[in-house]
This record gives C-alpha cells, sequence and structure tokens, in this order.
C-alpha cells in the first residue's frame, strides 16, 4: 500500500514534534526549512508533563533531557523578595530545562533516523486546501496532507484567512546564557517582579543557567543592546550577581499573542506558534504545540481519516481548541495581572496573588495544559533512563 504524505512547513519545535510522529505513524513526510541551515534561537525552554510525554512517545527524550535541569519548584517573587507564588513538580508532574539546541537537535537526530525528508532553503509562498504547496523557486508538491507550522509570524496563515487578531502586547523579552557559578541555584526557576519589569532566572546545564527578562516595550534603557546593567541592578538589586554575568549581545523580541480564526482550511491545518503564539508567561507554548500535533497525528492516521480529510481537520481542531484557548487564557491572565498591573494596585496585586495561588482552582487551572495526557502517548521507562 503506499504512504501516506505530509508537506510539513517549518523546521522548527513544532514542525520537527509533527514530522517525527506522522513518521513513527507510518507517512511519508517532507519538511521544509526556508533557512539554509537548520538552527535553534533562544537558551532554554521549559518541558512539562506533557511535553516529556511527548518526546518519549516519538524517542527524542533522552536525548533531549539529557544536560537538563530536573526543576523541583517554580516560584514568582515581589521587589521584597517574597515567595508570591510557588508550584512544585514531582516525579509525576515534571519540568525539566533543557537547553533548546538539545532538544532541537534530539528531534532532528530522531527525524533523520525515521527517514523524513529535511529540505532546506524551501520557502513555501502558498499553501491551498486541495493539499498544493508552491515554494518560492516556482515548484509545486501536492500531498495527502499539508502542515502549516511556520511560526507567529506566518504569511501562510494569513493566505488561508485563518487569523483572527495579533496582539503585539506590552512586552519586549530577551534571552540569554550565563556562566554559572557553584552558589547558583540548581533546581528552583524563580521569577522576580518588580513593577512591570520581569528577571527570570532559569537553572539551566551543568555550567549554564538561562536568563529571560522582559521589560516594557515602551522603556528605551530597557531595550538597549548591551544590556544596561544598572536599569537591571536598580530594579533587582538583590541578583546584582546575576546581573554581573548577562551576555553583552542577543535580541529582544516583542512577545506576541496570536488567534485564529480557524486552523484549517481542506487538507491544509496550522499548528504551533502560527496558530497559538503566546507569550512566554506559562512556559507552555511549545508544551500546548506538542499535544496538537500528537493529536492530529493521531486522528488523521486512524483508517476513516481519508475519507474526508477536510472533515478530519477540524473534528481536529474543536477537539484541540478548548485545551489550547485555555492555556492561551491563562497565559494572558498572568502576563496582564503580573505585567500590566498599575504600580499603585501592585501591593493588592500580590495579596491576592498569594491567596489565590494557594487554591486547588487555581493549581488545576494553571497546569491543566502541563499536566494534559497527549493523543497517542506510549509509556516508557524514560523516567527512570
Ligand atoms: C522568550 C521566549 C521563551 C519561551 N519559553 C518557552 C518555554 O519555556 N516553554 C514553552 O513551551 N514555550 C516557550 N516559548 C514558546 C516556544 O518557543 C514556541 O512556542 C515554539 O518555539 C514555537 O515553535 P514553532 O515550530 O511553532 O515556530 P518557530 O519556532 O517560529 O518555527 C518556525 C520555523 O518555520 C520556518 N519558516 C518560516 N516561514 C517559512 C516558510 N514560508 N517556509 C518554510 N519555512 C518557514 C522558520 O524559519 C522557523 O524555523 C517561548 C517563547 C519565547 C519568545
Amino acid at each position: 500500500m503506499q504512504k501516506k504524505t505530509v508537506e510539513i512547513i517549518g523546521a522548527g519545535l513544532s514542525g520537527l514534534v509533527a514530522a517525527n510522529r506522522f513518521a513513527q505513524l507510518g507517512w511519508k513526510v517532507r519538511i521544509h526549512e526556508r533557512n539554509k541551515d537548520l538552527r535553534m534561537f533562544g537558551a532554554g525552554i521549559w518541558i512539562w508533563e506533557s511535553g516529556l510525554k511527548t518526546l518519549e512517545t516519538v524517542g527524542a527524550y533522552d536525548q533531549a533531557v539529557a544536560n537538563a535541569r530536573v526543576i523541583r519548584e517554580w516560584q514568582i517573587r515581589d521587589p521584597k523578595d517574597r515567595v508570591l507564588m510557588s508550584r512544585r513538580a514531582t516525579p509525576d508532574d515534571r519540568l525539566m530545562l533543557p537547553p533548546r539546541a538539545d532538544l532541537y537537535q534530539a528531534l532532528i537526530d530522531r527525524a533523520m533516523a525515521r527517514k523524513v525528508e529535511i529540505i532546506t532553503s524551501s520557502e513555501a509562498v502558498d499553501v491551498s486546501g486541495d493539499g498544493t504547496t508552491v515554494f518560492a523557486d516556482g515548484s509545486s508538491r501536492k500531498a495527502d496532507l499539508v502542515i502549516v507550522a511556520n511560526g507567529a509570524h506566518s504569511r501562510l496563515r494569513e493566505q488561508i484567512l485563518g487569523t483572527k487578531w495579533i496582539d503585539y502586547g506590552s512586552e519586549i523579552g530577551i534571552r540569554m546564557l550565563i556562566d554559572e557559578r557553584p552558589e547558583d541555584n540548581k533546581d528552583t526557576l524563580i521569577e522576580y517582579w518588580n513593577g512591570n519589569w520581569r528577571l527570570l532566572y532559569n537553572p539551566c546545564t551543568d555550567g549554564r543557567n538561562y536568563i529571560f527578562l522582559s521589560a516594557p516595550v515602551n522603556d528605551a534603557r530597557a531595550r538597549r543592546i548591551p544590556i544596561d546593567s544598572d536599569l537591571w541592578v536598580e530594579k533587582f538589586p538583590g541578583v546584582r550577581n546575576l546581573i554581573s554575568r548577562f551576555q553583552v549581545d542577543g535580541r529582544w523580541d516583542r512577545l506576541v499573542n496570536v488567534k485564529c480564526r480557524k486552523w484549517t482550511e481542506g487538507k491544509v491545518a496550522i499548528v504551533g506558534d502560527a496558530a497559538h503564539a503566546m507569550p512566554p508567561n506559562l512556559g507552555q507554548a511549545a508544551n500546548t504545540a506538542f499535544i496538537n500535533v500528537m493529536a492530529l497525528a493521531e486522528i488523521m492516521s486512524k483508517p476513516e481519516a481519508m475519507q474526508d480529510v477536510a472533515a478530519t481537520l477540524i473534528k481536529w481542531e474543536s477537539q484541540q481548541r478548548s485545551i489550547t484557548d485555555h492555556v492561551q487564557w491563562w497565559s494572558y491572565l498572568y502576563g496582564y495581572v503580573l505585567g500590566r498591573c498599575p504600580p499603585m494596585l501592585t501591593g493588592l496585586r500580590s495579596g491576592v496573588l498569594r491567596a489565590v495561588s494557594r487554591t486547588g482552582w487555581f493549581d488545576r487551572n494553571l497546569n491543566k495544559g502541563a499536566r494534559y495526557v497527549p493523543d497517542g502517548y506510549v509509556a516508557t521507562d524514560a523516567r527512570n533512563s
């Protein structure tokens, strides 16, 4: 029997997880990346239980987390170093922080081992519902399924009229790795807030830790490259030992939210940041993409799926929307409460957050995406390896 074919546009994390899962389920997979090399921008990445289960299923877990720190707790602290929120991880509700480069390489290596065809310098310029993709060099290909995984600023999404809105938000962010020192904490993520400025410390690997900074978009001083360390010491004097190790280069990014009118058009499905980018408040955007991609592979691999691909994709979207909307909404709410609170209300905000974050309701909602069991999850002994 002929294999079913899928063309995937974009070799980011979402595209590569999709490539692996579809290949694993017997599809012939081709993935296109517009850049001439496969490279991953960024420092570390929070991978929660749902994401780790995905990596186990596609066989990338061991390599992806080989150098990762196992995180015990995520804390939010106010300028007086008081803990506003604490979220603990456990062996059944894990959080790990691999370097992005390790995660990316693990997914590439598994894809290559599965004979996924990875084509670089291949930019898709148009997709249509009949499964045709047109490329910048004028060539075109037709497949049983097209997966658009080309990031938050996807033009292909616009072409199939998927974009409902993009919120460019009020924050910018920058990521960097810093050298580790013996006194650095090794298992707790600490998110310091002062007004609308944030400094997030992430223990990452043996030797390097990951820092994320965010600031209001209109703060010209915060936006400087090289980073204005004096400003960050003024905001967070208690962690000047981290700030003294800041890298001088890097890039400030606008932290965007993307909402789609729809994720599908005929034989085309939109996934990952192209479908639901969200600011990195809960560290769940990529994890949510993994959940959705796993569900897509599962539903599309059912024998009856090919009888009506468009209807199957609509079903997939309706299944996955609620968990995605939930994570996106909580991420937005979090960003709003912590990042946009007027200065005169920060005392009140801290009190409310401290009280509410101890409730079961808050815990369940904040962590719904992180604890979600992806469709098609295959339990392995990865957590013991
Ligand atoms: C500061 C920051 C921290 C974050 N931290 C976390 C975290 O801790 N945990 C978490 O779960 N998420 C996190 N995220 C979100 C996470 O990084 C993204 O959700 C994830 O990387 C999105 O992957 P993607 O593959 O959907 O898109 P992208 O990573 O944007 O990949 C898209 C790929 O498509 C390629 N491409 C674009 N257009 C075309 C085209 N026309 N043809 C071919 N190729 C094309 C691009 O070159 C790129 O390689 C964070 C985001 C930010 C900004």
